[in-house]
């Protein structure tokens, strides 16, 4: 017997699977829980575990953390008592702006990586970004108003996005900006990198059999799924379908063990202007949504890297995106091109679902 258990969230650019037979009384159970209010996004916990209790333990752990790290990560809302990216936005020029030690390590790790692939992700891009933000958010609002940011005012914002005016001192826990008008915005990367952390610290507790998926982002553990299996079966969506209202389309399924998935695309967060979407990934070198894919999706052990990764590979032509993949060790991708072309690596065909083998039962 083969059932299938289909988790479609609103915004969610991944769909999970999970099969399962019917288990024997010792064997671990399927447990599930959905939150709101971290990440802009709906958060899904599916695990196996041999109680309610223990599951609903580790799903508070889980919750209580993504909620936290939401407030810390957020360039948006000051919390009280937290300061967070809008705290050192605001105050941090000039002027050092004690934080978390997780967000010190989140900004080490996104600069680590903005250098290695450079010319895409910039987490000091904030003023330009802000720019895009209000004017989609206002078009959003009222359609029939919508407009594009004004060309001068987004060259102007470039001026200051350098990443060397962010100044990190981790003797203590101190971040500092040394331009007035820089900002920072983590939303490139930050979804990805809780969903790393938490996992991290769910292993650390001693679960490993689990998967989160948080708004196109879905990391996998190696502990057993379905039926003792050790491998987990994720649903990519077919963003094309999705533009037209098929939300349960897929692209295809890949078949995953102690991995990340994780989609951009250009299909969920956008305005209309002139007949054409602009959406919410913005090119560096022209100061405009990007132009060269409908979704990427990058798949790597890390969920911090893949989530940065694909908002990098979805701004770049795809020959400079495979350039970047093919150096990183067990980094696969798919890339839905503008004209609907599917591209992907090589190892990528290892992953994938074989539809026509025979059901498990
Ligand atoms: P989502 O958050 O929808 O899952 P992404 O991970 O691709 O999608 O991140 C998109 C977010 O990243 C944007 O909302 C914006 O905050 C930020 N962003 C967009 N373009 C850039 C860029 N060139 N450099 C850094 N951050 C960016
Ligand atoms: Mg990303």
């Amino acid at each position: 017997m083969k059932i299938s258990t289909r988790l479609i969230i609103i915004f969610i650019t991944i769909a999970i699977f999970a099969t399962f037979p019917g288990c024997a009384a010792s064997e671990p159970k399927r447990y599930s829980r959905s939150f709101l209010g971290a990440f802009d996004t709906a958060i899904t916990l599916i695990g196996y575990s041999n109680s309610q209790k223990t599951f609903d333990n580790y799903a508070d752990q889980a919750q209580e953390r993504f909620l936290e790290l939401h407030q810390m990560f957020d360039r948006y809302n000051a919390y009280e008592g937290v300061n967070n990216i809008y705290t050192i936005n605001h105050e941090g020029y000039n002027q050092p702006v004690k934080v978390a030690p997780e967000l010190i390590s989140m900004l080490e790790h996104a600069i680590k990586w903005q250098e290695a692939y450079p010319g895409a992700v910039n987490i000091a891009l904030g003023s330009v970004l802000e720019i895009w933000h209000d004017v989609r958010t206002e078009a959003l609002a009222d359609p029939v108003n919508a407009k594009l940011p004004d060309r001068q005012t987004l060259e102007e914002a470039n001026l200051h996005t350098s990443i060397d005016n962010l100044v990190i001192d981790e003797t203590t826990n101190t971040v500092m900006l040394t331009d007035p008008e820089l900002k920072l915005d983590l939303g490139a990367v930050a979804k990805g990198y809780a969903t790393e952390l938490v996992t991290q610290e769910l292993i650390a507790s001693g679960w490993d059999s689990f998967i989160i998926s948080s708004g196109g982002n879905v990391r996998t553990t190696s502990g057993p799924s379905a039926g003792g299996r050790d491998t987990w079966n994720i649903g990519i969506q077919d963003p094309e379908a999705a533009l037209s209202g098929d939300e349960d389309k897929l692209l295809m399924t890949l078949m995953l063990t102690n991995q990340s998935v994780v989609t951009s695309g250009d299909y969920q967060r956008y305005y209309i202007y002139g007949g054409r979407r602009y959406h919410h990934i913005v090119d560096p070198q022209t100061l405009e949504p990007s132009q060269e894919h409908t979704s990427v999706t990058v798949v790597t052990e890390d969920s911090g890297l893949a989530d940065f990764l694909s908002t990098t590979l979805f701004i770049l032509p795809y020959e400079r995106g495979l350039d970047y993949i093919e150096e990183i060790d067990g980094a696969e991708a798919v890339w839905v091109l503008n004209d609907g072309t599917v591209k992907m690596t090589a190892g990528l065909h290892l992953l994938i679902q074989d539809t026509t083998a025979p059901n498990e039962s």
